[in-house]
């Protein structure tokens, strides 16, 4: 088979493939995506980001949920429509967002070769499918990504368990549903089900929801989510999923019995490096499979890189894109992006959002940094109240010398777009001083920003917060 040559060959179209290609191809390079879905943007377009918050906003819209609260009603369409038109509308993102990844491609001139791929010597991409083609690149980057983990003493064959990919493809709503795992997905699903009214138990066999989460806020979300009727199962793990007489049983490490009629399982992500040929290239991975790679995205093969899920945490989509983009300005030598932010905002889209960026208190702590921190309610922020949605905090952490911000924690409605503000005084070194002398829009969620730096300052001259 001849090989046809192109600068860049990137094996993936996700997050971490398309950007990465878009950025060598904006240079000038020739680039071919392998992509073995016929939709090309990987999990966000596909089976993750786009569908779930696309469905959770659906919910919203549909229940009337926000608003529940004000005005005493919700649209109360029977759940069977509910979930078609949420379902409609997922579809109809789906559709628009591969659109775009298609013409985004396009438009850079990078071709999409629809097959598997799998590395082969000298660089070469082997691709399998409608066609046989032989790929070689100057370069080559790994983006394969991830897909949900699914523990082989977990029965993924029984209908009603699902992972966050399968439960996609829900046609009714349970009544009663188990959600295993208290990670981002978990309470994407958990709290987005309880929107919809069904019956919804979290578990999980750590302490926290979200762990990886300033501790009071998590706390604030735990005690939101009890509040919407979710029945939270912490610091216990799952012994057993099966079935008794016909029934679905899910069995806790105390012995405690749950009988739902659809388990979600949604703990943890596996790296898609089967059948890559990774061994044979020299290319070595981590004992959960993941790619290791040093601070430029270079794997142990000469000229062969690795960038977003597939070489592991923190596995977001927005992370994934830059690496890809870091990973190609190294390999061809273009002088623009050299590092991927080492602050990385995080959001998380539950019912209600967390955003974060920057250091925990608990890191504060551990870090010995004599810190402080700030609050502002959401039930005293006067847009909250007129929105009718007093359910959440921001906090902030800082310096206690020199106020110097050190992170950023917000739970409530749109926290995810909140937490940028805060991002933008991080990544200049700002002061909380910045949040007092800044004229916010009255009313709105940001002026929260305003009144947690005020209440930092206060704390200041009082005894020291203890986290
Ligand atoms: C339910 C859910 C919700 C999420 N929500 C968010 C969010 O709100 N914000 C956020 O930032 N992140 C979110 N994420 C994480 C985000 O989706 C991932 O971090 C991101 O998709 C990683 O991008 P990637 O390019 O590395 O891989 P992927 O998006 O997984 O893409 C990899 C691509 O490679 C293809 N592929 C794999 N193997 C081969 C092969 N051998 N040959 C050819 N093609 C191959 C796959 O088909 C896929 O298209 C969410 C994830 C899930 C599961």
């Amino acid at each position: 088979m001849t090989q046809e040559r192109f600068d860049l060959v990137v094996i993936g179209a996700g997050p971490a493939g398309e950007k990465g290609a878009a950025q060598a191809a904006y240079f000038g390079k020739r680039v071919a995506v392998v992509e073995r879905s016929h939709a090309p943007g990987g999990t966000p377009a596909t089976t993750g980001g786009m569908p779930t918050k696309t469905m959770r906003e659906a919910a919203l819209y549909l229940t009337g949920f926000r608003r529940r609260e004000v005005y005493g009603v919700g649209l109360d369409l029977p759940p069977e429509i509910s979930l078609d038109r949420i379902r409609a509308r997922a579809r109809e993102i789906v559709r628009l967002t591969v659109e775009t990844v298609r013409e985004n491609l396009e438009r850079h001139g990078i071709e999409l070769v629809h097959g598997l791929g799998r590395l082969e010597p000298s660089r070469c991409v082997a691709v399998s499918g409608e066609t046989e083609r032989s790929l070689r690149g100057g370069v080559v980057l790994i983006a394969t990504g991830s897909r949900p983990f699914r523990p082989s003493t977990v029965p993924f064959d029984d209908p009603d368990v699902d992972d966050s990919e399968s439960v996609l493809a829900l046609e009714r709503l349970p009544e009663r549903l188990v959600v295993v795992g208290g990670g981002p997905v978990g309470c994407e699903y958990a709290s987005l089900f309880a929107a919809l009214g069904v019956d919804v138990t979290l578990v999980d066999a750590g302490e926290r929801l979200l762990p990886f989460i300033d501790a009071e806020m998590s706390d604030v979300l735990a005690e939101i989510f009890a509040r919407m009727g979710i029945r939270l199962v912490m610091g216990r793990g799952v012994a057993t999923i099966g079935r008794v007489d016909g029934a679905l049983a899910v069995t806790l490490a105390n012995g405690e019995v749950l009988r739902p009629d659809k388990v979600l399982f949604a703990a943890g992500r596996a790296g898609n490096t089967e059948g890559l040929g990774l061994a044979e290239a020299g290319i070595e991975v981590d004992p959960r499979g993941r790619i290791l790679v040093d601070e430029r995205y270079r794997t142990a093969a000469e000229g062969i890189y690795a960038a977003g899920d597939v070489i592991g945490p923190p596995a977001l989509a927005s992370v994934s894109a830059e690496q890809g983009r870091v990973a190609v300005c190294h390999a061809f030598g273009i002088p623009f992006k050299e590092t991927v932010d080492p602050l990385p905002p995080f959001g998380v889209y539950s019912i209600p959002e967390v955003g974060m960026v920057g250091m925990t208190e608990e890191a504060a702590v551990a870090a010995g940094i004599d810190h402080e921190v700030g609050r502002s309610w959401f039930a005293q922020n006067p847009r909250a109240r007129i929105a009718g949605t007093t359910d959440g905090l921001v906090k902030l952490v800082f310096r206690r010398d020199d106020r110097t911000l050190l992170g950023v924690h917000v739970v409530g409605d749109i926290a995810s777009e909140l937490v940028h503000i805060g991002q933008a005084v991080l990544h200049g070194s700002g002061t909380i001083d910045r949040f007092i002398h800044t004229t916010f829009n009255v009313p709105t969620y940001a002026e929260a920003f305003k009144y947690a730096a005020y209440d930092g300052l206060q704390r200041l001259s009082g005894p020291r917060s203890s986290p």
